[in-house]
């Protein structure tokens, strides 16, 4: 008999146009999982509410997403890709899930406490409660591996806690997931100006976006920051430069990255042809994608079929847990 394949979940945001780090970060393992695992990829709309989008903007959001996923490389027919918001088992789940979660813990997540901070006048229950529904995106699938970036390994611990909780007080149902990458290290790609993560919703010059045109990529490296002078041979690396020779490391061949570290540590280094050199690579990379992000865009069509097939494999996946979940709790009266 076949050993069953282990389940696999993950989540982005339709909240702006996907970049890099989501590439490094997520995507690029999720291409690879789909060959080894039972991947349930979707496209987080009742996420990105939290952030009050303009109701008009969102479904070509939902769109992009899915359309930049599929010209990523994610392949429909191998994984099942879908909508939270299709899935109303998931909102079952979460309600049930908040009983288990104490107000305490979720004041103290760092992302909700930054959110506080940078949007002090939308502070909504819902960002506090983020953790719980991402909690529940991944153990509705009963998921074991979640590839994210490192900037959700705090999220994850919690979920892992809401697993343990409601399997001792009610009994076992929910395995408890991990983060997940194929490197050793979770990746986190930071933005061109050095302040942060690169990120959808934030420095659009600082980010490289899967959707940016040639010029403009090679555009936003120029402007990335460097140091001044050329490197004090056996100095430590600003971290600057650091940083270019990081994305070097994604998109360039090793014997470029290899040639710029050598001319650094020799003191030889030019950060004009650096940045132009890591342009030409960036745009190699960057262009296919966008080009076939751009085509799919157009095929609504393909994409609602996508969507519609995803989102009834997913809700069968789902409605088995939950039906599970009640029983335990004990709403179960039939
Ligand atoms: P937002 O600014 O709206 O939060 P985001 O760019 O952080 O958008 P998310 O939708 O929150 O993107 O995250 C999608 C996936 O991409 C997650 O797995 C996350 O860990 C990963 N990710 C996001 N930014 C980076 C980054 N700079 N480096 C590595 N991984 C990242
Ligand atoms: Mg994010």
């Amino acid at each position: 008999m076949a050993t069953e394949k282990e389940i696999v979940v993950s989540g982005i945001r339709p909240t702006g146009y996907l970049h890099l780090g989501n590439y490094f970060g997520a995507i690029r393992n999720y291409i690879r999982m789909q060959e080894d695992f039972n991947c349930y990829f979707f496209v987080a709309d009742w996420h990105s509410l939290t952030t009050h989008p303009d109701p008009k903007d969102l479904p070509g959001n939902v769109m992009r997403v899915l359309a930049e996923n599929i010209a990523s490389g994610l392949d429909p027919e191998k994984v099942t890709l879908y909508v939270q918001s299709d899935i109303p088992e998931i909102s079952e789940l979460y309600l049930l899930m908040n009983m288990l979660a104490y107000v305490g813990e979720l004041e103290k997540v760092p992302t909700f406490k930054d959110k506080v901070r940078l949007q002090p006048e939308n502070v909504n229950a819902g960002l506090l409660t983020y953790p719980v529904l991402m909690s529940v995106d991944i153990l509705i699938q009963r998921a074991v591996k979640v590839p994210v970036g490192k900037d959700q390994g705090q999220h994850l611990e919690m979920a892992r806690n809401f697993a343990q909780r409601f399997n001792h007080r009610y009994g076992d149902l929910f395995p408890e997931p991990v983060a997940f990458n194929y490197g050793d290290n979770l990746v986190r790609v930071q933005s061109l100006d050095g302040k942060g993560k690169m990120s959808k919703s934030e420095n659009e010059m600082a980010t490289l976006y899967l959707s940016d045109e040639d010029d403009k990529i090679r555009q936003k490296l120029k402007k990335a920051k460097t140091d001044s002078g050329s490197g004090v041979p056996g100095e430590p690396m600003p971290e600057s430069v650091q940083n270019l020779i990081e994305l070097m490391k994604l998109v360039s061949t090793p014997d470029t990255v290899q040639f710029f570290e050598d001319a650094y540590n020799n003191g030889s280094i030019r950060y004009g042809d650096m940045k132009t050199q890591l342009g030409e690579d960036m745009v190699k990379f960057i262009a296919p994608i966008r080009e076939k992000a751009k085509d799919l865009q157009q095929d609504t069509a393909y994409l609602r079929e996508i969507m519609k097939a995803g989102a009834e494999k997913a809700r069968a996946n789902a409605a088995q847990t939950l039906h599970q979940a009640k029983k335990l709790i004990g709403i179960n009266y039939y």
